[in-house]
Order: structure tokens, then C-alpha cells, then sequence
């Protein structure tokens, strides 16, 4: 059996900056067809000779939360169906919103390894910001700057050590 990690959460977050990242000298698989999957796509990666298979959701990206956030749900639904890890990012740039709270909780119910990342911390200024996220309730984040690749090392070592 494959390991599918799933990048779910709000628009604008960086979902696809991270996946564009881990597909790196890999090829992309070409999109399906399918009615549930067209705004989804999928790709092939590894880390330290672990292969897995990775889903960007959210083809919708463009507009706000409010107009999208039935959408956000679908997508993260259809996530924790197919996934067998799950990649929830938020962003220090915007903080933590409303609509974080509730894919939280739509995770936190779900019976699959969530690996919270708060991306676009570029630099150590954001990285004291990003303390506002333990507001959730959680215990442990992952920060990433999916721009420069920094701190993907760490996420990926955890992901992989679960399969
Ligand atoms: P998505 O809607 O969640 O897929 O987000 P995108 O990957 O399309 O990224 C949204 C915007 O955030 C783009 O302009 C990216 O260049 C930018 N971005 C993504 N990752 C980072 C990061 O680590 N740092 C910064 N500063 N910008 C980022
Ligand atoms: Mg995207």
C-alpha cells in the first residue's frame, strides 16, 4: 500500500508552493477526470528513499474564506477519506482565523496523523509570531518556509517515520 499525504487549508496559505517543492525532480501526476478529483492534484515524492504520494487540494484558490469555506470543508473531507497522513497548513501571515479553528476541528475528529505546519516563517521574527497557533490547543507545530524549503527536512522526517 501507498502512503498519500494530504496538504489541506485555507486559500493562500502556500498549499501548493510546499507540494510544487516536494515534486521537485519528480514528474506530476497528470490530473484525473474524475468529477471529485478535478480540483485536486497529485504527485509523486520521496524523502530519504521513502516514496510517497502527495495531494494538493483546492483547486478554488481565489477569492475569501466566507464564499469558500463550504468548498474548504469538502476538501478537507475528502482529504482525511483518502489520505493516510494529513499536512494542515496555516499561515503567520494572516495568523490564525475562524476558519483555521474549524479545519482543526474537522481534523482533530478524524482518526489520521495531522501534522500542523504554520508556513511563510522566513525568518526568526515570524518564528516568535507563530507562538500565537498554541491557541488551538496544540502541542506541537511544524514552522516551514515553503518559499525557501526551510524546515521541510524536519516535517518530512516525522511524516515518513509514521507509515
Ligand atoms: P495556496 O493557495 O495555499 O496553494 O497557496 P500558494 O502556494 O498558491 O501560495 C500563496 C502565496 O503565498 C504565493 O504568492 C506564494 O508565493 C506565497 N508563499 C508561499 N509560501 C511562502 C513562504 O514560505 N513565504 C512567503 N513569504 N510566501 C510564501
Ligand atoms: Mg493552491
Amino acid at each position: 500500500m501507498s502512503n498519500i499525504v494530504a496538504i489541506v487549508g485555507r486559500p493562500n496559505v502556500g498549499k501548493s508552493t510546499l507540494f510544487n517543492r516536494l515534486l521537485e525532480r519528480r514528474e506530476a501526476i497528470v490530473d484525473s477526470t474524475a468529477g471529485v478529483t478535478r480540483d485536486r492534484h497529485y504527485g509523486k515524492s520521496d524523502w530519504n528513499g521513502v516514496d510517497f504520494t502527495v495531494i494538493d487540494t483546492g483547486g478554488y484558490d481565489v477569492g475569501t474564506d466566507d464564499i469558500f469555506e463550504q468548498e474548504i470543508r469538502k476538501q478537507v473531507q475528502l482529504a482525511v477519506d483518502e489520505a493516510t497522513s494529513i499536512i494542515f497548513m496555516m499561515n503567520v501571515e494572516e495568523g490564525l482565523t475562524d476558519t483555521d479553528y474549524e479545519i482543526h476541528e474537522l481534523l482533530r475528529r478524524s482518526n489520521k496523523p495531522v501534522y500542523i505546519v504554520i508556513n511563510k516563517v522566513d525568518s526568526a521574527k515570524e518564528e516568535v509570531a507563530a507562538t500565537e497557533f498554541y491557541q488551538l490547543g496544540i502541542e506541537k507545530y511544524y514552522t516551514l518556509s515553503s518559499a525557501t524549503g526551510s524546515g521541510t527536512g524536519e516535517l518530512l522526517d516525522d511524516i515518513v517515520k509514521d507509515f
